[in-house]
């Protein structure tokens, strides 16, 4: 499943690709993966052009010449990117935009949980957004408002996109084993001073993941084939039964919020 460094690079990948080519055409597949355009075809033209390429939480944006707006989501299995367009179509290949220079952007995704959305402008875009938490890349200052009254567990305040946008079930354990913050503690009890810590160690870990390449996910796969190399560094994800990297206990796991979760209970309070 893509998480936000996935995404990111995605997005830099198709940014500086996109900027600087016209749309010669699109087909679309499978109308189903597609909202908001009413299987109008010329609409996810964008006007032959996009002109910015934004990304919020998990969710990208394509800004069009004509001011239309295409968010794409990558769900469980989704992938976006440029290929050459003499490339094999693979199968669940939904939509595919050609490109100027025998290029084309496509939108793949077997398992369905992601798609396309057409909003007729920016402002649709920052109304959508607006309901997302701050982005997990940025978070300062009071991030933590949407949460530190919330007496759930901090793990389940991480993952809800609504308070922070981008934190997988992945970068929620990483982040708070960096931290030293139990994940099922309840947000009434993180003092400010660890929110602060909490959102530092969310920045730094999604940013090592975007230098590395971007994948800690195993069924993520870039189009381009491209794999990430920051799986072999993770802390706690995936390692329930292991030693601790720091004090060498045993790592714990149960499920919080729904999800497998792994601790030290030992370094994490
Ligand atoms: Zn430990």
């Amino acid at each position: 499943m893509p998480e936000l460094p996935e995404v990111e690079a995605v997005a830099r990948e198709v940014r500086s690709a996109l900027l600087r080519s016209s749309i010669i055409d699109v087909h679309v597949r499978r109308w189903d993966v597609v909202t908001g355009a009413a299987r109008r075809r010329e609409r996810l033209l964008l006007g032959s052009g996009v002109r910015e390429v934004l990304r919020r939480g998990k969710q990208l944006a394509l800004c069009g010449h004509d001011d239309a707006v295409i968010v794409v989501q990558l769900g469980m299995t989704g992938a976006f990117g440029i290929v050459a367009a003499s490339a094999p179509i693979e199968p669940h290949t939904h939509v595919t935009w050609r490109l100027d220079r025998s290029r084309e952007l496509r939108f793949v995704d077997p398992r369905r949980f992601g798609g396309i959305t057409w909003l007729k402008d920016r402002h649709e875009l920052v109304d959508r957004w607006s309901r997302l938490g701050p982005d997990a890349l940025d978070l300062h200052g009071d991030w933590s408002a949407r949460v530190a009254a919330s007496r759930r567990a901090i793990k389940a305040a991480l993952l809800d996109q609504h308070a922070v946008a981008g934190v997988g079930n992945i970068y929620a354990d990483e982040a708070l084993a960096l931290a030293g913050i139990r994940p099922q503690r309840a947000c009434t009890r993180v003092a400010r001073h660890e929110f602060d810590a909490l959102g530092h160690a969310i920045g730094s870990i999604m940013r090592s993941a975007i230098a590395g390449g971007g994948s800690t996910i195993r069924t993520y796969r870039r189009l381009s084939g491209e794999t990430g190399a920051f799986q072999a560094s993770l802390r706690v994800y995936g390692r329930a039964g292991e030693p601790c990297r720091v004090c060498s206990r045993t790592l714990q796991s149960e499920l919080v919020a729904g999800r497998t979760t792994v601790w030290c209970d030992a370094c994490q309070r």
